[in-house]
């Protein structure tokens, strides 16, 4: 995010709903481009995807997406952009999509139901931006609510079975769901779960906080590895320490190096 986000936090707090869910802690962490570069060096990352978050002040959207895209413009063989708009924005969301797109942002997310209040509306009210995302073939990444375990900042309630319905709405849109979504692929050991979750992938942001490294394993068993996209939720974890516990998955070494990269470049078409 921009350096000003992090010394206007108070101000931006006001506005924005996600932002205030997420960074009003004074203990919040923040990166800028330099960072993330920096942190992928020490960690021998090729190549990053910098996602946004759900805002939910169109300004701040359009500001933030504005960042990642100059970011990977600036890094154009290391950085992958995607940019963050409110789908209850109806066709004011569907501009800034793209907009996007046009300056080289390859996915939509990461998005935050919570927050940004379309957990309970209208599904058909989703369908401008999730429509568009599925013609311009844009991915949508979205947080993931365990039902069970401990509380985070930003934690939600997002849960597999509101995910589920999602899927069902949205068949043919390619969604990643983060941090395992939520559990949604132990389901996948139902064969009408599986097979609806034809176009889902899920990514590992933030696992080491949530669980044991084998979580890997059981996913690629419950789903298949090509489903698992390697994600650390970095700054909040570093890429280091994300591929310190990924070293302790247990994956024989085709599954490792799909979810180390080969499966997010195939959804991805990098
Ligand atoms: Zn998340």
């Amino acid at each position: 995010m921009p350096a000003w986000f992090e010394t206007n936090r108070e101000r931006i707090s006001g506005i924005d709903r996600t932002f205030r869910s997420l960074f009003a802690d004074p203990i919040a962490k923040f990166a800028q481009v330099e960072d993330l570069i920096t942190s992928m060096d020490e960690a021998g990352v090729d190549v990053s995807v910098c996602a946004g978050f759900g805002w939910t002040d169109p300004e701040t959207a359009r500001i933030s997406n504005d960042y990642n895209l100059e970011a990977a413009r600036t890094y154009s063989d290391r950085l992958v952009a995607f940019c963050s708009v409110n789908p209850l924005w109806g066709e004011d969301a569907v501009a800034e999509v793209k907009r996007c797109h046009a300056a080289g942002a390859r996915g939509i997310g990461e998005l935050h139901p919570d927050t940004q209040g379309f957990l309970n509306a209208d599904l058909a009210a989703l369908s401008p931006v999730f429509d568009t995302a599925r013609k311009l073939e844009m991915p949508i990444l979205m947080h993931a609510s365990e039902p069970v375990g401990h509380g985070y900042p930003g934690k939600g309630t997002v849960t597999p079975d509101l995910l589920m319905a999602l899927v069902n709405a949205f068949p043919d849109n390619a969604f990643i769901f983060s941090h395992f979504g939520g559990g949604l692929p132990f389901y996948g050991l139902m064969p009408e779960v599986m097979a609806a979750l034809k176009n889902v992938y899920f990514d590992s942001a933030a696992f080491p906080f949530l669980y044991r490294p084998e979580v890997f394993d059981v996913v690629a068993k419950a789903v298949g590895a090509d489903k698992i996209l390697f994600a650390s939720d970095f700054p909040l974890v570093t890429q280091k320490r994300a591929l310190t516990g990924f070293d302790a998955s247990g994956l024989n070494a085709q599954d490792s190096q799909g979810v180390r990269g080969a499966n997010a470049a195939h959804v991805l078409s990098i």
